[in-house]
C-alpha cells in the first residue's frame, strides 16, 4: 500500500489521528445510543463552532453544495429579490441556484481577486427591498475573503437575511453568526472543520426559522426541506432519536470528534493559528516571487492561498509538486484559471505541513524551470514562524 501524498488542496483536507480512529469504528445503527449521543453533541458543538447560541443546526448527507441548496430551497419563493455580493465561482454557483428556485438575482461584482466595497454593495440594497443576501466568506476560486461583519450590517440594516457561504472559512476564519447578525451560515465537512467529504452542515438563525415558517409556498423539494430535518434534528439533541433518512453514522461520528478538536482548542485561538501559518505562508510566496491573485490583504483568506504561476511556469506546476510528495490544486475561476494555483492551509495545518509544504514547491518550481536562491522559500517560512 503506498502513502498518500500530503494533502493540501483547499479540501478534503488532512485528517488527525482521532478523526480517523472514529471512521474505523464499527457500524453502528443509526439508532444506536452511543451515536445518538455523539449526533447529538455534534450539533451542541457546532453551535460553538458557529459563535451561534440561538441558532439550530442542521447536519444532513450530502457536501457544501446541498447546504447551499438547503439555504436557498428554503428561504426563497418564486417572485422573491436576491442579491448576491459575488466574489467568484462559488458565488456564480449560489446565483444560479438561486434563479433555479425562481428569485429575480442582483449581483455585484468585483474584478475577480477583489471584494465590491460597502458603499457599492449598500447602493444596491438602498435600490430594492431584498429579501435576501448572500456573501461568500472565502471565495475558493481565488482566495478572497469577503468582510462579512460589515456585508451584514449593511444587510440588517435594509431588513435583507444575510446568507453567508461557509464552505471554506467555518472553522478557519473569524466568524460570529449571531452577534454579526448572520441568517444562515453553511459549510460542508472536509473544509476547515477537519472530517472527511460527505455532510452538509447548516445554522439557522430564529429569523430564518420565521421566514421559512411563514411560506405561503411548500419548499419544492422533499429532502431539502427544514419540514423534514428540523425534527431529526432536536430529537437527536434531545437524546430521542428519530428517522427520515439514513444519517451517515461513521461520518457524524468523525465530524463529532473534529468538531471536539475545535472546540478544545477554541475558535479565537484557531482563527488566530491560521492567521499565524498565512502570513507564514505569504513570507515564503514573495520570497519566492509569487504573486497573490487577490488584490489586497485585507481580501485574502487565511485558510488558502491563490498564487499566479511565475513567468514561464504553467499549471504542470502542479504535477511537479505532487512528484515531490504533497498535492497542491490548480486554479478554479473560469476567466484566470490557467494562470494560477491554489494551496490550502487549513484545519491541522501547522509549520511543519507548511514547511513540507514551501520544500516541495521549491523542488517543484525548480523542475517547472522557475530560477530562484534554493532555500529561500522554506527559510523565509520558517523565520515568520519563529518570529511568530
Ligand atoms: C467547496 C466549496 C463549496 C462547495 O462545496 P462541495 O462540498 O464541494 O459541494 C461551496 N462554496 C465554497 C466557498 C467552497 O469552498
Amino acid at each position: 500500500m503506498s502513502t498518500p501524498n500530503l494533502l493540501m488542496i483547499p479540501g478534503p483536507i488532512g485528517l488527525t489521528s482521532d478523526v480517523l480512529r472514529a471512521l474505523s469504528e464499527p457500524q453502528r445503527g443509526h439508532l444506536d445510543p452511543v451515536f445518538m449521543q455523539s449526533y447529538g453533541r455534534a450539533l451542541k458543538r457546532l453551535r460553538e463552532v458557529f459563535v451561534a447560541p440561538a441558532a439550530q443546526p442542521f447536519i444532513v448527507s450530502g457536501s457544501g453544495t446541498l447546504a447551499m441548496e438547503m439555504s436557498v430551497a428554503n428561504l426563497i419563493q418564486p417572485g422573491d429579490k436576491a442579491l448576491v455580493v459575488n466574489t467568484g465561482y462559488f458565488s456564480d454557483r449560489i446565483a444560479t441556484m438561486l434563479e433555479l428556485h425562481g428569485a429575480q438575482v442582483t449581483q455585484v461584482k468585483a474584478e475577480p481577486g477583489d471584494v465590491a466595497s460597502l458603499d457599492e454593495v449598500e447602493r444596491a440594497l438602498s435600490s430594492t427591498a431584498f429579501k435576501v443576501m448572500t456573501i461568500t466568506h472565502v471565495d475558493t476560486s481565488t482566495a478572497v475573503l469577503a468582510p462579512v461583519r460589515e456585508l451584514a450590517a449593511l444587510a440588517r440594516k435594509h431588513g435583507a437575511l444575510v446568507v453567508v457561504d461557509g464552505v471554506c472559512s467555518v472553522g478557519g476564519e473569524a466568524l460570529e453568526m449571531d452577534a454579526w447578525g448572520v441568517d444562515v451560515a453553511f459549510t460542508a465537512s472536509q473544509k476547515a472543520l477537519g472530517a472527511p467529504p460527505g455532510l452538509a452542515v447548516l445554522l439557522a438563525s430564529p429569523r430564518a426559522l420565521e421566514t421559512w415558517k411563514a411560506r405561503t409556498k411548500p419548499v419544492a423539494s422533499m429532502y431539502l426541506d427544514f419540514a423534514q430535518w428540523l425534527p431529526i434534528q432536536q430529537a437527536y439533541e434531545a437524546g430521542t432519536p428519530s428517522y427520515f433518512a439514513t444519517p451517515a453514522v461513521n461520518l457524524i461520528m468523525a465530524l463529532e470528534v473534529s468538531l471536539g478538536e475545535l472546540v478544545a482548542e477554541t475558535m479565537p485561538v484557531r482563527v488566530a493559528r491560521h492567521q499565524r501559518l498565512a502570513r507564514a505562508a505569504r513570507a515564503a510566496w514573495s520570497a519566492l516571487g509569487l504573486a497573490s491573485l487577490t488584490k489586497r490583504p485585507e481580501v485574502t483568506a487565511h485558510t488558502l492561498s491563490a498564487l499566479k504561476y511565475p513567468a514561464g511556469v504553467d499549471a504542470s506546476l502542479v504535477k511537479h509538486v505532487g512528484a515531490q510528495g504533497v498535492n497542491i490544486a490548480g486554479g478554479l475561476h473560469p476567466a484566470l484559471k490557467t494562470t494560477y494555483f491554489r494551496v490550502g492551509h487549513m484545519g491541522a495545518a501547522s509549520g511543519g505541513t507548511l514547511l513540507e509544504t514551501v520544500g516541495a514547491l521549491e523542488r517543484g518550481l525548480t523542475a517547472a524551470g522557475h530560477r530562484f536562491e534554493a532555500g529561500v522559500g522554506v527559510a523565509a517560512l520558517e523565520r515568520a514562524l519563529v518570529a511568530r
